[in-house]
């Protein structure tokens, strides 16, 4: 019997040090295979920013990311005002990219020409450009930040390809029931990311398909017809510490031709004509709710969301933080009470 018991402990031993991630003898194990040039798949960082990279080190930018924006002289404090087009341009549309994008897709500028390694300025070989993609990590605020990369046929997806489900991602200012939409800082057509919190942006329908998506177009035609690469970056851009972008600039430049085929520079309004966005909050007011009179709601006093009398969210509310007010919406929404995402007032 002592014997069986014996048999079993050496079994359970073994079978931890074969499993168990943390294990001291698995730690073991792993510093002496590492000496004899082994890497363990998980000291493989899951969270490597770059992929697809093989172009020369260069130290990666500080969180935050607004170096771009600085680059291009778009400091949040002096964001341009929508004026009724979709988009403005910056720099006169002509590209600035901070040193580390460029580098890191192995070129090297002077002035406003590129090269590669060895050739001449202006002369880029495209057996020296690195394709990549980068995204940062969110900032303290749970923001995403500047994405960029050298895009080409090998980030973009597979032919025959399909988009992947993306509802799980609520980006920062993602409120329920105000219309928003998801909205890919590199857009999937270019990148064939799909849930990825770092290039996914709460804006609106405005930005994202009249604002934006013709340049991702105009960018995805570039490289199908002619295979070169595109230097390209697209970084949301935010008044303080609202969670709600502002807008999203976008800038590219095609590589091998030093920017002959593609290239431009601007600003895209997160905004949607006529209605009123809180930036802070992500609560929007259309122009029609703006003008609605005042109606009976019901509000909850403790979590200071406002209902339809017939939502079921009302009629299950606790007498003791119900109220009906009579009021219009937007005076609601100004003393901080939040829609109800569920009956949507
Ligand atoms: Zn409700």
């Amino acid at each position: 019997m002592p014997a069986l018991l014996l048999i079993i402990m050496i079994l359970i031993l073994w079978a931890y040090f074969l499993m168990a991630d943390n294990s001291p003898i698995k730690r073991a194990r792993d510093a002496i295979m590492e000496r004899l040039g082994y890497v363990s798949e998980e000291t493989i960082s899951e969270n490597e920013p770059l992929t697809d990279v093989k172009g020369p080190e260069v130290t990666e930018p500080g969180a935050g990311g607004s170096k771009t924006a600085d680059a291009n002289g778009l400091a949040s404090k002096n964001l341009p005002k929508y004026e009724g087009n979709h988009y403005v341009e910056i720099n006169d549309n002509k590209p600035v990219f901070p040193d580390e994008v460029y580098a890191k897709a192995g070129l090297i500028q002077e002035g406003d020409k590129w090269k590669t390694d060895g050739n001449l300025l202006g002369t880029v070989n495209p057996d020296k450009v690195y394709p990549y993609e980068f995204y940062n990590p969110l900032d303290k605020h749970g923001r995403c930040q500047a994405a960029y990369g050298c895009l080409g046929r090998e980030t973009m997806p597979e032919e025959g390809a399909e988009r992947g489900d993306i509802s799980s991602i609520h980006p920062s200012g993602w409120a329920k029931g105000q219309s928003w939409e998801r909205c890919h800082l590199i857009a999937w057509s270019l990148s064939a990311e799909n849930a990825n919190e770092g290039n996914l942006v709460t804006g609106t329908h405005y930005m994202n398909y009249d604002g934006m998506r013709p340049f991702e177009e105009e960018t995805t035609h570039y490289i199908w017809s002619t295979g070169n690469h595109v230097l390209y970056m697209s970084e949301p851009v935010y008044s303080g510490n609202e969670l709600v972008p502002r807008g999203v600039h976008m800038v590219a430049r095609s590589v091998e031709d030093n920017g002959e085929g593609l290239s431009f520079n601007i600003y895209c309004f997160n905004v949607t004509p006529g209605a009123e966005i809180d930036y802070k909050t992500g609560i929007v007011t259309t122009e029609e709710q703006a003008t609605q009179d005042a109606r009976v709601y019901v509000v909850n006093k403790k979590s200071r969301v406002f209902h339809y009398p017939s939502c079921d969210g009302a009629k299950s509310m606790s007498e003791w933080n119900r109220e009906e007010v009579t009021m219009t919406r937007s005076q609601l929404v100004a003393q901080n009470y939040t829609p109800c995402g569920s009956c949507e007032p």
